[in-house]
């Protein structure tokens, strides 16, 4: 069975080329035309990546992608129309995993999601056994430890939690506010400033320079990311 793609996008010259190009390359394309039809298709066609622009009627792509990401880990990649908003959908933290801007050759963006499934596909498998491996970090998430070269960095269960939500997604940038809600969940009212805390003990048995951290960086202004190549 072939995997569906996703396009939310009104420019109707714009998702069809990209249809044609997903269609050829034997992905089964769904399209939606704007914010709402797009929510609502995403629910019916469960797609395995959604290509979804930021400027649309009804419903805008930002609260697409937010309102995707509140059930959904799947890949979105947002296309916009200038990289300075780019910059600035990046700042927000709304969760997409790529960004294209238009205008765009559709072979590079076929090759961006494809890239996008391979690395979906093998961070489900890894999640199934609950094992992320990047190098010699080797986070275990049933027996909740993480190892670094061999040794156990007898993390707390908080410390763990925020490697691991951080690892699931490397790359991808989380607010302070998000990455606590992942761990502390959405129910829970607390600080999400104390998180700078639990970060801090974290890299202080993670890094091997925790003033000059490599795999828990920080972005300025916005939060934290986890930087690392995925190894099997
Ligand atoms: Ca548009």
């Amino acid at each position: 069975m072939s995997e569906t793609i996703l396009i939310i996008e009104d420019e109707a010259e714009i998702a069809e080329l990209v249809r044609d190009y997903l269609e050829a390359e034997g992905f089964t394309v769904a399209l939606a035309a704007d914010g709402k039809q797009g929510l609502e298709q995403f629910r019916q066609a469960e797609p395995s990546l959604v290509i979804l622009d930021l400027m649309l009627p009804e419903i805008d792509g930002m609260e697409v992608c937010r309102s995707i990401r509140s059930t959904s880990t799947v890949p979105v990649l947002m296309m916009t129309a200038k990289r300075s908003e780019t910059d600035k959908i990046i700042g927000l933290g709304i969760g997409a995993d790529d960004y294209i801007t238009k205008p765009f050759s559709p072979g590079e963006l076929t090759a961006r999601v494809k890239a996008h499934l391979r690395r979906s596909r093998y961070f489900s498998e890894q999640k199934e056994q609950g094992v992320l491996k990047y190098g010699d970090l080797i986070l275990d998430e049933k027996q909740m430890t993480a190892k670094l070269s061999g040794r156990d960095l007898l993390l707390s269960a908080k410390e763990f939690q925020i490697l691991f939500v951080l690892a699931r997604r490397p790359g991808q940038v989380y607010s302070k506010e998000q990455l606590f809600n992942e761990v502390w969940g959405y129910e829970h009212l607390g600080d999400f400033n104390s998180l700078n805390v639990y970060i801090r003990k974290l890299r202080e048995k993670l890094e091997a320079d925790p003033s000059k951290p490599v795999w828990i960086q920080t972005v300025w202004g916005v939060g934290y990311k986890f930087v690392g190549e995925a190894t099997s």
